[in-house]
């Protein structure tokens, strides 16, 4: 049997990475639209600097996906979270709710007197709005967890469903007086350390998984799938942009549904309804070089304040030597939408509010002091888990699986699934061919 897998991203090559060794499969063509593999993984170079789209670090609960993930590393550096957000100008330690003594007295009050006397606790949750006001309270919620997440998915959280927030702990009234009273408590551990790559970027990493397929795999680059179609005999024909054509017995797709969907011409309008209800966030990645560094040892800043146009600043240097400079860079994150707001701001305007978003955090003095060095925009960044997510999802599901085509990856499964997840999903694919 010979296996296509559409898109060349860590479930791409993942997939190929896992399946190789299996007798009965001949030929694995992994067909992908840029010029180099790793999608979302794909590490930028300019100027001498490398940086991810996005902050991406390497930290797992599932230490056999961690493992694997560092063991195609040719080197690893191993760090701390040292994460802050920015307050009213102060810092408070992530998570917020274990270093409320930062917030100024008001603040405070409210976050902990809410803490306490929360009318929320009884309720089951139908929202994600509803999880953090029963969780955490009206305080937290409304001074730092309502604001942070519609900056970051420019979602009202009441209209998001619980998936990706169900496993976080409700802190105790103990932790709560403890982070009130001035004691910072790390919280969620799972990612006090992580690991990065030495070099290279996270790219590195599906850079290491593509050196170790065998010549049963080939990766076509350049290639943008255009069309995909279904042959009598049960195969599938896919045509890409170029007009080359290939033939395969198994299809395994881990390209945005969307564009699967526009390349399926045969899915009917009750599917195309459903992929095009989805909802994702694409984001704006702004590589800026400050004229001094005022941020001292810490890697992510969260701010959630509405007139600060980024919602995440990271500081390259802290990622080790290779990612070091004169002075500090960092990788500046805004989400947006098409057709909304942001996606409307022209490059001058969007340069104009960074460099404003940094001197109201503190980390430039004046305007001038913050140079670019590169802007890009990713389409798609952030699957958004609106109220609809799984009734669309499971419709679509449903339709490609009766069709013999496999969705596998973040945009291809249309799931918030990190590095570690792909790989699990991929893994868990490959063992049940
Ligand atoms: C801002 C941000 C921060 C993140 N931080 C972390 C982190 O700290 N830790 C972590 O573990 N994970 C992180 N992630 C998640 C991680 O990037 C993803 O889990 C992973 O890269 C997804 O890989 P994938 O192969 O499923 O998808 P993708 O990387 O999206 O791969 C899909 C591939 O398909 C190709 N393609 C698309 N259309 C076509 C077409 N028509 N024809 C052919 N090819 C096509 C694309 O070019 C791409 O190469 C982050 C993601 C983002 C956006």
């Amino acid at each position: 049997m010979n296996i296509t897998i559409l898109g060349a991203g860590l479930s791409g090559i993942s997939l190929a990475y896992f399946l190789q060794d299996r007798d009965d499969i001949e030929h694995i063509d992994i067909i992908e639209k840029d010029d180099d593999i790793a999608g979302l993984c794909r590490s930028i170079r300019k100027d001498g600097y490398t940086y991810d789209i996005g902050p991406h670090i390497l930290f797992s609960k599932d230490k056999e996906m961690l493992e694997l993930m560092l063991s195609v590393l040719d080197a690893k550096n191993d760090l701390k979270r040292s994460n802050q957000i920015i307050y009213k100008g102060r810092w408070v330690q992530y998570p917020f709710e274990n270093d409320l003594s930062k917030l100024p007295k008001d603040d405070l009050d409210y976050c902990v007197s809410m803490f306490k006397a929360n009318p929320y606790r009884g309720y089951e949750p139908k929202n994600m709005l509803q999880f953090f006001l029963k969780t955490f309270g009206e305080g937290i919620t409304n001074t730092y967890l309502r604001p942070y997440n519609e900056k970051i998915w420019k979602y009202d959280p009441s209209f998001m469903d619980t998936q990706m927030v169900e496993r976080i702990p409700q802190p105790t009234d103990e932790e709560i007086m403890r982070s009130a009273s001035g004691e910072t408590v790390d919280g969620y551990v799972h990612q006090l350390y992580f690991h990065f790559p030495s070099e290279g970027g996270i790219e590195a990493v599906p850079k290491g998984f593509a050196r170790k397929l065998t010549e049963k795999c080939t990766i076509h680059l350049n290639e943008e799938v255009s069309e995909v179609w279904k042959t009598e005999d049960g195969s599938f024909g896919i045509r890409t942009n170029s007009e080359n054509e290939y033939v395969s017995d198994r299809l395994i797709s881990t390209i945005p549904i969307q564009a699967l969907n526009t390349a399926y011409k045969a899915a009917p309008s009750s599917v195309v309804e459903h992929v095009n209800d989805l909802k994702y966030n694409s984001i704006i990645i702004a590589f800026v070089k400050t004229k001094e560094d005022l941020s001292g040892d810490n890697f992510a800043f969260m701010n959630p304040e509405k007139d600060i146009i980024f919602h995440r600043i990271s500081k390259m240097d802290f990622l080790g030597d290779a990612y070091k400079s004169d002075s500090a860079t960092y990788m500046v994150e805004v989400t947006y939408r098409k057709g909304d707001y942001t996606d409307q701001l022209n490059e001058e305007e969007l340069k104009h509010r960074i460099s404003d978003g940094m001197v109201r955090v503190g980390f430039a003095k004046e305007l001038a002091d913050t140079t670019f060095i590169n802007i890009t925009r990713h389409e798609y960044a952030y699957v958004i888990y609106d109220l609809k997510h799984k009734e669309n999802m499971t419709a679509i599901r449903d339709y490609y699986k009766a069709e013999g085509i496999d969705l596998n990856g973040r945009f291809g499964n249309f799931e918030y699934w990190n590095m570690d997840k792909v790989l699990r999903e991929a893994k868990n694919m490959a063992e049940s061919f």
